[in-house]
């Protein structure tokens, strides 16, 4: 899979990538770089957010600043902006991407492990949201909000209910958000990723006994997990210019596994030819 957008895309741009230091962050972040961004990742662990930016930096020839912090505290969110701007000038783009998630049937959660959740995705969301778009506002600057959901955003789920209830806030969030800071001339959009491979995904949702239960593959249409060029692709798109007109928009990229699980019959994947055969001869014998 090749990197889609025309050479420099991104030349100039400084942009946020929080949890960048690994998974799909690092992935989109590293295809930030190759179209000539600048890149700040943050997360909670430095030594994996140097040791990224050090890789990356090699990869790409591009510049990447590590900064900790924990997307729960405003103060570490107004640090990560203060240490961006100094090193790099104006920020034009944040991708929110960092969350934390596990299953567990919900009557096992306490409401401390359904708070920490939450608190991750939706409450670190709006934190950064709000500091980033504050500051472009008072700096009367333009900027892009680029925030990675879920498909079960919308539709829920069972056995991720925290998650749920965080991603629905978080596609909220920017949809709000996409109609009253536009007048800033901020744009806020969404991407729903469907199964991507990463260590963390895959360690926290589908371990290894669970998986041989559910395989995930089989819900999905194309039969196939996602390219990370995929959605690095996507989202380099949504972070430019070239999207300067999308704006409140949620971008669904999972080999159509939502909309298989919601179509009525689409189970009727699972009848035979042979069945198929005799249901057609039945109806013609009825004629
Ligand atoms: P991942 O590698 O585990 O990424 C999560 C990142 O969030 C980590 O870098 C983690 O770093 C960071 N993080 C967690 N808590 C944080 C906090 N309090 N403050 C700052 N950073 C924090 O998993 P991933 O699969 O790449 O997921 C990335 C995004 O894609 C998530 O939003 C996830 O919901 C979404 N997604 C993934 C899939 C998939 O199939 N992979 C599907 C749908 C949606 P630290 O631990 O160092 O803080």
């Amino acid at each position: 899979m090749e990197g889609m957008l025309k050479e420099n895309s991104l030349k100039g741009k400084n942009i946020i990538v929080t949890g960048g230091g690994t998974g799909l962050g690092k992935s989109m972040g590293k295809y930030f770089l190759e179209l000539g961004a600048n890149l700040i990742i943050t997360s909670r662990k430095l030594e994996v957010l140097e040791k990224s930016a050090d890789e990356l930096e090699k990869e790409t020839g591009g510049k990447v600043l590590p900064v900790a912090c924990d997307i729960r505290k405003y103060d570490e969110i107004l640090n990560v902006i203060e240490q961006s701007e100094s090193k790099f000038g104006q920020i034009h783009g944040v991708l929110n991407n960092a969350a934390g998630n596990f299953i567990s049937p919900t009557e096992r959660l306490s409401h401390r492990a359904f708070d920490i959740v939450v608190d991750i995705v939706l409450r670190g969301t709006y934190n950064f949201t709000l500091a980033t778009g504050k500051n472009w506002i008072e700096k009367k600057q333009p900027g892009t909000f680029l925030n990675i959901v879920t498909t079960y955003a919308w539709t829920g789920s069972g056995y991720v209910v925290p998650s749920a209830c965080a991603k629905a806030g978080v596609l909220s969030l920017i949809r709000s958000l996409a109609a009253e800071w536009a007048k800033y001339k901020i744009r806020s959009n969404a991407i729903a990723p469907g199964p991507f491979p990463t260590e963390g995904a895959w360690e926290r949702l589908f371990p290894a006994d669970v998986a041989e239960k559910i395989d995930p593959l089989k819900r999905i249409p194309l039969k196939r997990f996602g390219d990370h060029q995929e959605l690095a692709n996507l989202a380099a798109y949504l972070m430019s210019d070239y999207s300067a007109y999308v704006n409140g928009e949620v971008v669904t990229i999972d080999g159509g596994e939502w909309i298989n699980g919601a179509g009525e019959f689409n189970g009727l994947e699972a009848v035979p030819q042979e069945m198929w055969d005799k249901l057609e001869k039945m109806r013609s014998r009825k004629k």
